[in-house]
């Protein structure tokens, strides 16, 4: 057999490179940022349009390159930043793989200007698919700007597998952080179509955290510092009480290059035991110094893992350090517990008028009374307790709008079908329902029991109704007596005006008054005044995250948010009236059986299940 190995021509060998290290527009952003600051430069700016699909550029004024080095950059493997395997223990820089430019120039159109200090003029370069379309001598400022449009334009699957620009823009501006919150020294532009819309000024890092996430954060952090032999630890978290449902604002940053490590995730969440709940996550800025040779971040070429030599002693230090500076703050000991002010939000039924529960009993009504042949002689549990009995059968002869109740007809996933109490009209209503571990609304319907998940029912009820008002734009919205002025980051400002419209139909009213803060003046009936802030800043943290779920509208996912976000909880206690108008408006769902994120909502134990079991 002939001979059949080949050495990949440059060219596709760089386009499978670029697979790696270029995913999307932000991983351009990332190498060109990283190259700038390597290059020393103490101003930067980034220019990107269309979510960076069309054009990302990073203009900056550090050293430059001479023609040659210029040239050679796009080569693979060509780097200045280390020279031998041992340099790669001992990195100092953020690049070193020699790939990123090679890579870039594989799947793009790039355009390069650059000059160092000491020479007159500078060179420019074009690239196109790996090939050098010109290079030329031009007048140049000192420093390096490159430019790359049309990324992927010769790998349309991967451009087609973009997401929208709102989406690329959030990966780019996620990018940006990371690099902005490590360099307060650097001064940073960062324009998006035109419009700028960072402007960070040379700071000392508090203010570069303020800058970049709403000066609100000011007040927020509490500084966190040590040094040992192993890590010098600096930075900051967040005050417990400003803890979110999601993540967000976490960041680690292992030798001024960002990172991820759920295992020292771990340790800081650890340090904040007993001070935040369990479903919340403390934010933190903290910056981690180790000896280079004790860290080698050479595992991917993304470049986020890292692995520590030490990694018990430094989740140890981390975790005591931090314990220590909650303690020095006097942080811990204000916060209530019990309270979370989104449960506050009782199973709303304010839309509809309040009905007073009628009571009337029937004081010739004796519940041992039988009137069925059959069961006589049948003995009677627990005779004597006759106060209990009393109060069930009071409770089941309030009066209850079970109009709507009586005829639903439910299918259950097993088929059984079932219809709530309609028959045997001489009894008395029997449609009980009770609460099961404040978890389950449970209730009888014909052919046996309805065990219904209270969150997972309410999020499919809320979310039909707000997608409807979304939709229909008809959502009732109940003005606020004292407007509230909320303030928020630039990125949360520019999703809430994303979706401004949408809120503003199931009821959200709200204004931007500055650079900071947003005036809320009406909120939908169902939220209750103290739980406005949470709500909207997981709506902002949930909406940025579901984004990236494609094929998904924006009238649907924000459904699907507020109805996590306002939906009663698992450990909420519903009053009888709110378990009933629960069941009454599952079954009135188009989809009564899913929640909105695909969990069942009930299950119906027949009465053939309960003889079975007690046969
Ligand atoms: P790496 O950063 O891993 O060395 P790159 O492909 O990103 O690899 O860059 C290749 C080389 O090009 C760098 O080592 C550096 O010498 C030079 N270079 C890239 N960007 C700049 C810049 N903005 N200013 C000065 N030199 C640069
Ligand atoms: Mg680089």
């Amino acid at each position: 057999m002939a001979d059949i190995i080949k050495l990949l021509p440059d060219h596709v060998a760089n386009q499978i490179a670029a697979g790696e290290v270029v995913q999307r527009p932000a991983s351009v952003v990332k190498e060109l940022l990283e190259n700038a600051i390597d290059a020393g430069a103490d101003l930067i700016k980034l220019i990107v349009k269309d979510g960076g699909k069309t054009l990302i550029q990073v203009v900056d004024n550090g050293v430059g390159m001479s023609g040659t080095d210029a040239r050679l950059s796009f080569e693979r493997h060509a780097t200045s930043k280390i020279s031998c395997a041992e340099d790669l223990f001992n990195l100092e820089t953020k690049g070193f793989r020699g790939e990123a430019l090679a890579s870039i120039a594989a799947i793009a159109h790039v355009d390069m200007q650059t000059r160092t200090e000491n020479s007159e003029v500078g060179s420019h370069i074009k690239i196109e698919g790996s090939k050098i379309v010109s290079q030329e001598v031009v007048a140049s400022p000192k420093g390096t700007s490159i430019s790359v449009k049309n990324l992927f334009f010769n790998i349309p699957a991967r451009r087609n597998f973009l997401k929208s620009n709102q989406v690329e823009l959030r990966h780019i501006t996620d990018e940006f952080h990371r690099v902005a919150l490590v360099h307060p020294q650097i001064e940073f532009h960062f324009y998006n179509n035109g419009s700028e819309i960072f402007n960070l000024p040379i700071s000392k890092l508090r203010q570069r955290i303020a800058h970049v996430f709403g000066s609100r954060m000011k007040d927020r952090l509490v500084p966190v510092g040590e040094e040992t032999e192993v890590v010098k630890i600096s930075g900051f978290v967040c005050k417990p009480e400003f803890a979110k449902k999601s993540r967000g604002e976490q960041f680690f940053f292992a030798n001024n290059r960002f990172i991820k490590s759920p295992y020292l995730h771990h340790a800081v969440v650890a340090a904040f035991e007993g001070l935040i709940k369990s479903d919340t996550y403390p934010g933190y800025f903290l910056y981690l110094e180790v000896d280079p040779a004790s860290i080698d971040i050479n595992i991917h070429p993304t470049k986020t893992e890292v692995k520590f030599d030490d990694e018990n002693t430094l989740y140890a230090i981390l975790r005591s350090t931090i314990k220590h500076s909650l303690g020095q703050f006097n942080v811990a000991p204000i916060l209530d517990f019990e309270h979370d002010p989104n449960m506050d939000t009782p199973y709303a039924y304010k839309e509809k008028a309040a009905v007073i529960p009628q009571v009337s009993v029937d004081p010739s009504f004796n519940p041992f009374q039988q009137t069925d042949n059959k069961s006589v002689g049948r003995t009677v549990y627990h005779k004597t307790d006759v106060k209990g009995w009393e109060n069930l059968y009071e409770s089941l002869k309030i009066s209850l709008d079970t109009n709507d109740f009586s005829s639903v007809e439910i299918e259950s996933e097993t088929g059984v079908q079932g219809t709530f109490y309609a028959d045997d009209t001489d009894e008395t209503p029997a449609a009980v329902t009770f609460q099961l571990r404040r978890k389950y609304v449970v209730s009888t319907i014909k052919s046996g029991m309805l065990v219904i998940n209270q969150n997972r029912a309410h999020e499919r009820v809320l979310f039909e109704k707000f997608l409807g008002e979304i939709t229909v734009k008809e959502g009732v919205s109940q003005q606020l007596l004292f407007p509230l002025e909320l303030p928020f980051s630039h990125q949360e400002r520019v999703i809430l005006k994303e979706i401004k419209e949408s809120l503003s139909n199931v009821g959200f009213m709200f204004e931007t008054l500055d650079e900071e803060t947003v005036k809320v003046t009406g909120v939908p009936l169902s939220i209750v005044e103290s739980g406005i802030g949470t709500v909207l800043d997981r709506l902002i943290s949930d909406y940025k995250e579901g984004f990236d779920s494609n094929g998904i509208s924006q009238a649907e996912l924000l459904a699907k948010t507020l109805a996590k976000n306002l939906a009663v909880k698992t450990g909420e206690v519903l009053d009888q009236e709110s378990q009933m108008a629960l069941v009454n408006d599952l079954f009135a769902c188009k989809e009564p059986s899913l929640s909105p994120f695909q969990k069942i909502t009930y299950t119906i134990i027949s009465e053939g299940d309960i003889e079975k079991k007690l046969n």
